[in-house]
């Protein structure tokens, strides 16, 4: 969601499948498929995903695995969008807030480990399940159905 978000607010995003990576005296020089570059400074922005450090075969530590479901969706103008709403449950946790253009997000967050404890596979489609009486209200007012 935070990429299609930056995508919308023009930021330039090129996949790329080949990547090679050399140390210099002066920074690093970058080399792809689409074509090269040279840099001072190396930023691994890729998550868990750990390109660059996978292929400078740099150790990852875990701590936890925690994952999140989030959807977005238009609000009336009858919608507060000042309201922010955090709601811990047994299993997770709900986050909400407005985003740009009378937008609103909400979000389910859970660690895998809470999942696998209560045999679910996968979090997508589950979101219904956990609903809880205070976010139908708050998700009520939003009248997205
Ligand atoms: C469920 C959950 C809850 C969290 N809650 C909190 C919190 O409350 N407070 C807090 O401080 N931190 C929290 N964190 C941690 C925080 O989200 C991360 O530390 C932070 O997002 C890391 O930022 P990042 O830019 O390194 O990676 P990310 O935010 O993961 O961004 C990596 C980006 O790279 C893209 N990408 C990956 N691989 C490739 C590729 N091969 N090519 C191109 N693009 C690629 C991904 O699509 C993604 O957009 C939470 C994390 C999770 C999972």
């Amino acid at each position: 969601m935070l990429l299609n978000s930056c995508i919308e607010e023009g930021v330039e995003y090129k996949t790329i499948s080949y990547l090679n990576l050399k140390k210099t005296n002066h920074g690093w020089t970058v080399g792809s498929d689409r074509g090269g570059f040279k840099a001072k400074i190396l930023v691994d922005a890729t998550g868990r995903n750990r390109v660059v450090s996978t292929f400078l075969r740099i150790k990852s530590i875990i701590f936890d695995n925690l994952i999140c479901s989030s959807f977005k969706f238009n609000v009336g103008l009858d919608f507060d969008i000042s309201k922010i709403l955090t709601e811990s449950t047994p299993c997770g946790w709900w986050f909400s807030c407005s985003i740009k253009g009378r937008k609103q997000t909400v979000s389910f967050f859970t660690d895998t480990d809470l999942l696998k404890k209560m045999g679910i596979n996968n979090l997508s489609n589950l979101q219904l399940e956990f609903i809880t009486e205070y976010l139908a209200e708050y998700l009520g007012q939003a009248n997205y159905y």
